[in-house]
This record gives C-alpha cells, structure tokens and sequence, in this order.
C-alpha cells in the first residue's frame, strides 16, 4: 500500500473542477483530494458544505500558499469566464467582456503562475493543467472574444510551466460538452493537428467527464509525466470504437513539450 498523493485541484467549482473533485473523492485509498474555489456560496451549492475547500483567488499568492503546503501534485482548471453584455437584440451577436480582475491576461497567464509558483515553494512534484485546443492558431476566433487573447495567453502559461522544471501533464482539450463520461473512444493528438484533420470528419469535442478522467489517470500513470497533448473523443457509437480504458497506452501515444 502506497500513501494516497495529496491533490489540490483550482477551479473546483468549475464545471470540469468539480468532476475532477468528485471523481478523486470516490478514490480515497489512492487520493486525498482538496478543492481551492472563490465562492463559498457555490461550493456549498454543489458540494454541501465548504470541508475540504480552500477559500480563496489565484491572484492571492498567500492563499495559494497555505492551499498547497504538504501537497504533492496540483490540478489547474481555473480559466476566465467571458461574461455576455446585455442580451443581444433578435438577428445580433451577443456581446462579451470579461469582468475586472478576471482577464484571460489576469486568469489564464497571470493567475496559473502564481499557480505553477506557490506549487514549486511547496514543493508540489507534479501540476497537471487543463488548457484548451486551438492555441496554434492566433487568429482563433476565442482570442477575439472581448478582445481577450484567451488562447494565447493560456499557451503562454503551458511554456511557463514546462520551463518551471516541475513534472508536468497538459491536457488541451477540444470543445467541451456536458455528456457523460466513460463511453468513448478518446484520441490524442499534438499542435492542432486533430483541429485540421478530424479523423473522418468527426466532431472535435469530448466530454467534460472524459477530461476529468484523463486528469485523474495523468495523476497515476508515469507515461503523462512531461507530457502535452489535444484530446478529443469519438462520438459514442461510432463503428468499430473502442472505449478507452488503457491509459497507459493513451499516454504512450503523447509527446513532451509544448
Ligand atoms: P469553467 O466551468 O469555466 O470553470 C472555470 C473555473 O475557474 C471556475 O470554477 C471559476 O470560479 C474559476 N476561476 C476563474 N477565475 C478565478 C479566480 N480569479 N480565482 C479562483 N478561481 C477562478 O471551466 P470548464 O468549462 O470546465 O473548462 C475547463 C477548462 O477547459 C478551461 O481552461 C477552459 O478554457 C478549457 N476548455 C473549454 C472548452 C469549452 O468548450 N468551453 C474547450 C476546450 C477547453 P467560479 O466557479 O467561482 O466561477
């Protein structure tokens, strides 16, 4: 029996945080899993009561700090979240910005250093980050929204991390979708390349339990340490699919770097 590995996991109120919270706490013998949030009032809405939670902003360092201390891997699932304008009127796009303090800049870069930073003074072995597909691409139609940059700025945190020297696993996602987790055949690819050329024109998305498994599996298996990859899924259903259950072998399949 090996100690179980003490998990932070940011962004715990978030829509995949929180699967990834849920899905650590189901393997006690394995896990002792904490949440960092902002929001009490959500925390309790989705999980009962705020124990096992830290209270807290990413742009407070201090807050990081005391979340972090004695842990040994760190999972980042914090990102901006564009709020809409005013409804839009009928035949307009809606409009977005992103609230004060709360920029991809602020969030995506700044916030995931103080991240990937209070982690190395705690001596935290491994950060597993959860980023987004489509950051080969600055002309991306996300990096317009509200003039965010949103992409870029996460791509410039996943170099940050991998110079930190820390043990690494990021995982860029394709469109997230609010399906159930553990019914499909997952795909990795590097660089964008699922984005350009979806094997038989699927759609490039995966279920937002399919990433928190992932998350959870990199914590576990050797072959994600150091590594970058894209993810996405095959539709379920699909002809001749298998359900990936060989993490080992899906992590074979990825590559070190950016
Ligand atoms: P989400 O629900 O938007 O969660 C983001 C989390 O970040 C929320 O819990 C939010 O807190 C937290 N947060 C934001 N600013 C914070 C701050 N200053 N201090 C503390 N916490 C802060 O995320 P998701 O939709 O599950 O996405 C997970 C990741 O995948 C994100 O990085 C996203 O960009 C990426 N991704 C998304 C898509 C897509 O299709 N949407 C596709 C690919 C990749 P609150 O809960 O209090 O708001």
């Amino acid at each position: 029996m090996t100690n179980p590995l003490h998990v932070l996991v940011t962004g715990a109120t978030g829509r995949t945080g929180s699967i990834v919270v849920q899905k650590l706490r189901q393997r006690p013998e394995q896990f002792v899993a904490k949440g960092f949030a902002r929001s009490e009032a959500k925390t309790k809405e989705l999980f009962g009561s705020t124990e096992g939670f830290y209270l807290g902003d990413i742009s407070d360092p201090g807050r990081l700090n005391a979340a972090l201390e004695g842990g040994d891997a760190l999972v980042i699932l914090t990102s901006a979240v564009p709020q809409m304008k005013a409804p839009p009127e009928p035949g307009q796009r809606p409009e977005f910005f992103y609230p004060e303090g709360g920029t991809p800049e602020q969030v995506d870069y700044q916030g995931q250093i103080n991240q990937i930073e209070a982690a190395r003074a705690a001596g935290v072995k491994h950060i597993v980050l959860v980023g987004s597909m489509g950051g080969t691409n600055e002309q991306h139609p996300l990096n317009r929204m509200a003039n965010g940059n949103i992409l870029i700025w996460k791509r410039k945190a996943e170099a940050y991390l991998i110079d930190s020297g820390l043990d690494y696993t990021i995982i860029r996602a394709g469109g997230l979708q609010d399906q159930p987790g553990g019914q499909r055949e997952l795909l990795v690819g590097k660089d964008d390349q699922l984005l350009a050329n979806p094997p038989n024109g699927i759609p490039t998305s995966i279920p937002r339990a399919d990433v928190a498994k992932v998350v959870v599996q990199a914590l576990l298996e050797p072959a994600a340490r150091n590594k970058a990859f894209d993810v996405i899924s095959k539709p379920e259903g699909t002809p001749g699919a298998v359900v990936t259950t060989d993490f080992q072998g899906l992590f074979e399949q990825t590559t070190p770097g950016l």
